[in-house]
C-alpha cells in the first residue's frame, strides 16, 4: 500500500467549492481501491483572507512547507482585496518556480456532452495536449519601472529563455508525442509554437533549440507554427493537433483557448509538473476564482475533479485515475445526470460531485 501526502490549497472563491468536490471524488477512489493507496491530506488556508490577516498569501516558509508533500491540489486565488499580481505571484507563480514545476500540462479532449462552441466537431475528434513552459519565458520576474507616476514613466519587462529551460520542455513534449503514438492516442506529431519572426532573441533561441532537439526524434513528425497561426488553427481545425509545446505566455493563451474549444473553463484541468520529482507537482483547474458565481454553489466541478485524477495518475495510482476519467465521461455523457448551469443543467456543484463520486466507487479497479 502506498501513502501519498497531499497538500490541499482550495484558495478563494469557487476554488473552495470545486476542491471540496475533487476531494470527495478522490476519497471515493481511495475507498474503492480497497487500501491499494491512501491519501494523507493537510489543508492550507492560504488565500485572500490569509493575506488580509498577515499581509502575505502564504507564510514566508510556505514553499518549504509544501516541499514536504508528494503533491499539491490547488483551487484558485482571486480576491478583490488583494491586487491580482500579488495573489498570483505569491501562490501559483511562487509554487511553479520555487518547486521547479517546469512543465505545465494541459490536455484538451472533446468529451461527449461537453458544449463545444465549434460547429460540426464530434466527441473524440479533438484530443490534444499543450505542453507549456512553466518557470521562465515571458513570466520571468525581471523588469522594473522608473519615473513612476509621471508622464515619463517607463516600464520594462524582460523574458528569459535558458538553454536548460527550453531543452527540457521541448524534449518533454517530444517524449509525450512518442508516448501518445505508442499508446495509439496520438498520431506522433509535435508542433512548436513560437514567434521567432518578430521576437528575434528569445523566440529565435527557442526555435533553434527546437530544431536541434527534433533531430533526436526522427519518428515524430514535427513542425512549427507562429502563435497567431496556432490560435487560428485551434479554432479552425483543432482535430489536426496532437502535442503542442510553447513558452510560458503563449502556452497560457493557447491553453485557455483550448479549454474553451473543448467545452469551457469548467472542464479544463491542468498539471504543473516537476518531472524530475525532486519537489511536489501541483494540480489545479485552469479556471480562476470566478467571483461572479462564487458562493452560489453552481460552479462546475469537472475541471477540479479531473485535476485530482491527473494527480493520482502522476502519483502512480493509475487505475484509480482511469476510474475518475471514466466516471467524469459517464456523467458528462449522460443526459439525465446532474449538470451545472454552464453545461445547461440546474444541478448544484455538490450534486455533480456526489454523482461522480458514486460512479467512481462503482468502477474503480482494485490494485490502483
Ligand atoms: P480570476 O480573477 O480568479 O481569474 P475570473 O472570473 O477573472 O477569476 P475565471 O475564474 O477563470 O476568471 O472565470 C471566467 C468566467 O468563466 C467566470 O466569470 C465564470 O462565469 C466562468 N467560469 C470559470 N470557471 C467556472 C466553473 N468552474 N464553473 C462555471 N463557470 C465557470
Amino acid at each position: 500500500m502506498s501513502t501519498h501526502r497531499i497538500a490541499v490549497m482550495p484558495g478563494d472563491g469557487i476554488g473552495r467549492e470545486v476542491i471540496a468536490e475533487s476531494m470527495k471524488v478522490l476519497r471515493a477512489a481511495e475507498k474503492a481501491s480497497g487500501g491499494a493507496f491512501t491519501l494523507e491530506t493537510t489543508e492550507f488556508p492560504w488565500n485572500g483572507d490569509f493575506y488580509v490577516k498577515t499581509g502575505r498569501m502564504m507564510p514566508e516558509d510556505g514553499i518549504e512547507t509544501l516541499r514536504g508533500y508528494d503533491a499539491i491540489l490547488f483551487g484558485a486565488v482571486g480576491d478583490a482585496r488583494v491586487p491580482e499580481h500579488i495573489s498570483v505571484a505569491q501562490t501559483i507563480l511562487a509554487m511553479r518556480r520555487g518547486l521547479d514545476q517546469w512543465c505545465n500540462l494541459r490536455p484538451a479532449r472533446l468529451l461527449k456532452g461537453a458544449p463545444c462552441p465549434l460547429k460540426d466537431k464530434q466527441p473524440g475528434q479533438i484530443d490534444f495536449v499543450v505542453v507549456r513552459e512553466n518557470t521562465e519565458g515571458e513570466y520571468a520576474d525581471i523588469g522594473g519601472n522608473v519615473f513612476a507616476g509621471t508622464s515619463n514613466e517607463v516600464a520594462v519587462q524582460s523574458a528569459v529563455f535558458t538553454r536548460r529551460g527550453c531543452e527540457r520542455i521541448i524534449r518533454y513534449a517530444f517524449e509525450l508525442a512518442r508516448k501518445r503514438k505508442k499508446e495509439g492516442v496520438g498520431k506522433g506529431e509535435l508542433i512548436s509554437v513560437s514567434k521567432h519572426n518578430a521576437q528575434r532573441h528569445g523566440q529565435v533561441f527557442w526555435n533553434r533549440v527546437y530544431e536541434e532537439i527534433r533531430e533526436e526524434y526522427p519518428d515524430i513528425r514535427s513542425r512549427f507554427l507562429y502563435v497567431d497561426a496556432a490560435c487560428m488553427d485551434m479554432v479552425r481545425k483543432p482535430e489536426t493537433f496532437d502535442v503542442l509545446v510553447a513558452s510560458n505566455l503563449f502556452g497560457d493563451i493557447l491553453t485557455d483557448l483550448a479549454g474553451v474549444v473543448v467545452g469551457g473553463l469548467g472542464i479544463a484541468p491542468s498539471g504543473n509538473l516537476n518531472p524530475d520529482r525532486n519537489g511536489p507537482s501541483m494540480f489545479e483547474p485552469v479556471h480562476g476564482s470566478a467571483p461572479d458565481i462564487a458562493g452560489k454553489g453552481i460552479a462546475n466541478p469537472f475541471a477540479a475533479i479531473m485535476a485530482g485524477g491527473m494527480m493520482l495518475d502522476f502519483l502512480g495510482a493509475t487505475a484509480a485515475a482511469q476510474a475518475i476519467t471514466r466516471a467524469v465521461e459517464s456523467v458528462l455523457g449522460d443526459p439525465n445526470a446532474p449538470k451545472t448551469p454552464d453545461f445547461g443543467g440546474k444541478a448544484r456543484t455538490s450534486e455533480v460531485g456526489d454523482e461522480i463520486a458514486a460512479r467512481v466507487g462503482a468502477t474503480v479497479a482494485k490494485g490502483a
